[in-house]
């Protein structure tokens, strides 16, 4: 699926054209053109083979379209060249700087001839900015952080896109050959980003060479780095390198296990072995000084078993104390996305959302859902469509039909705004109609770590607020999160029985794995709310439930695993 590689060229255009002097609405008509195709669930080359169904779709039209098939037959769009030419390379890495954009850009390159990142970074530490207006001693910062992000981003990718270039991969490669493929790596871990992608497999024997080959030759390829007996490297268009190897199958759980790692994990396994006079690697698990036959490895479990080891799933393999469990047989039983009942952050067309409530209860039930819980945004956040009271009462109306004919129980619930103060967005009397209250921070990211402390904290303290949303506010790879001691809020948050949230959209995944077992050492309750704005979206669920194993918590400590009696009885225990 090319389509994220398409956006990515009509936001360039975009913003090189902000960088001219052109019609805003030019501009805004490109970068709503790539918001569209980066959120078509259909791969973009294939709708291109019916030019007048590409052209049709709201937000592409003609002239847009002949731009995606001019890419897609010559690797570039004339237009963009046009523009790229009247500007010096090191402007399209500025542009890409985290929080930066255009109009600051064309002011540095205008007023201060800086036309690339390293002369920027230079200029910002020696603080020679602060002449140009609006470039105060707090954008320098802001500069810096941004160019730091940036060198972070180019080399890790979401785990939600790593997931799809994937599902692609094997999609297309999977034949009658193949035994088994697995990616391993982070990946397989599920971690929040993922590096480079790892494949491994074993084939029918003499089948090495032609998998090999074939990977070489996927139709993602923009380069191949290597292609070799049983190894193939490749770096595919959107400037991903992903390796395929093919292992004997007698030795594909030593395999599986070695390059699944982490590192960390593995070193410590190492040590078990040794003491048990074991070596193991990727070839299997050996006798020390018997090099010439492992003793086990086809499946991980034989490897985990051989060391004394509970079987330790992926997600738990950072050697954060598994492997002492494993030994005692006392590791969790991690919560799986079969036992999830209901997504409690839904938005629906009252703010944000793209969706009615009926639509989106129809799609729950098609997920297999028992109830759901529509959050909105509140009445200051007008940018998102935040809803007024006097929506609010229409919006509880509405669910209240709703539910006489719905599959699904319907929650009407909110994401209310914490105001910079720590007050509430909505009087208690409004919170009391509302069967669930997130309360979130969407404003006010620069106060100090005290002052964002203290407003969570003051959240907490309301007994309508249940769960606090994306409570450290991250963007992978975007903004990092704003100040806040979030063990404070967590110890705070168990203390007064409110949940935190873990925000399963893929570049939030906040709180991450490491605050989530903090919290379920605590003992407090999470919630996965996937803060769909789209149906298609209500599939993040399972990002959520990654984060949730990746911080040990079985299904007792989530929410979502309850059922709809169990989740009315707890929600009035809190008022
Ligand atoms: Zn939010
Ligand atoms: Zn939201």
């Amino acid at each position: 699926m090319r389509n994220k590689e398409i956006a990515e060229q009509f936001y360039l255009i975009a913003q090189l054209l902000s960088l001219t002097d052109e019609n805003p609405f030019k501009v805004r008509a490109y970068e709503k053109a790539a918001q569209v195709i980066e959120s078509l669930p259909e791969p973009i080359e294939e709708i291109s083979k019916d030019f007048q169904k590409l052209s049709s779709i709201p937000g592409v039209g003609k002239s847009i379209a002949e731009k995606v098939i001019e890419y897609l037959n010559t690797g570039r769009i004339q237009r963009l060249e046009e523009l790229r030419s009247k500007f010096p390379e090191g402007i399209f890495e500025m542009l890409k700087i985290p929080g930066l954009g255009p109009k600051r850009v064309k002011l540095l390159f205008e007023k201060l001839g800086i036309s690339n990142v390293d002369t920027l970074k230079e200029y910002a530490q020696k603080g020679m900015l602060k002449g140009l207006p609006g470039f105060g001693e707090k954008v320098e910062k802001n500069i810096l952080e941004g160019i730091q992000m940036l060198s972070v981003s180019e080399q890790r990718l979401l785990l939600f896109d790593a997931i799809k270039v994937v599902e692609e991969i094997l999609g297309e490669l999977k034949n009658k050959d193949i035994i088994n493929i697995d990616p391993c790596g982070s990946l397989r871990r599920k971690k929040e980003t993922v590096g480079d992608i790892d494949i491994l497999c074993c084939v029918k024997e003499g089948k090495e060479k032609q998998t090999i080959e074939k990977f070489t030759k996927l139709s993602m390829v923009k380069k191949v780095s290597a292609c070799g007996e049983t190894k193939g490297s490749i770096i595919t268009h959107s400037n991903l390198q992903v390796d395929l190897r093919v292992v004997p199958k007698e030795v594909y759980g030593a395999a599986l296990q070695y390059f699944t790692g982490s590192k960390q994990h593995n070193i410590h396994l190492r040590e078990i072995a040794n003491k048990k006079n074991l070596t193991i690697s990727e070839y299997g698990v050996f006798k020390i000084g018997k090099k010439d036959k492992p003793i086990c490895g086809e499946t991980e479990q034989e490897v985990y078993e051989i060391l004394g080891l509970q079987y330790i799933e992926p997600e738990l393999r950072e050697d954060r104390g598994e492997i002492e469990l494993a030994q005692q047989n006392k590791l969790p039983k991690l919560i799986d996305i079969k036992d999830i009942k209901g997504d409690t952050h839904i938005h629906s067309h009252y703010s944000d959302g793209a969706n009615s409530i009926k639509e989106i209860s129809e799609y729950a039930y098609k997920l297999g859902y028992e109830w759901i819980i529509i959050c909105d945004h509140s009445q200051s956040l007008k940018v998102a469509g935040g809803l007024e009271i006097k929506t609010l009462y229409k919006k509880i109306e509405e669910i209240k039909n709703l539910n006489k004919t719905s599959k699904v129980r319907i929650l009407c619930g909110q994401e209310v705004d914490i105001l910079s103060d720590g007050r509430l967005d909505y009087p208690d009397e409004v919170l009391k109609e509302l069967d669930f209250v997130i309360a979130a921070i969407h404003t006010g990211f620069k106060q100090s770590e005290e002052q964002i402390t203290e407003r969570i904290m003051k959240a907490i303290d309301n007994k309508y607020v249940h769960s606090i949303s994306h409570p450290t506010g991250r963007l992978l790879n975007k903004r990092s999160p704003y100040k806040v001691n979030i063990s404070k809020v967590i110890e705070y948050a168990a203390k007064n029985g409110v949940m935190l949230e873990i925000n399963a959209f893929p570049e939030r995944l906040d709180l991450d794995d490491i605050h989530t077992k903090y919290a379920k050492e605590h003992k407090v309750l999470l919630s996965i709310g996937t803060d769909a704005h789209h149906i298609s979206q209500m599939e993040y669920m399972i990002l959520g439930v990654y984060v949730a194993r990746r911080g040990w918590l079985e299904k007792e400590n989530v929410i979502n695993s309850f059922s709809y009696k169990e989740l009315i009885k707890y929600l009035n225990k809190r008022r």
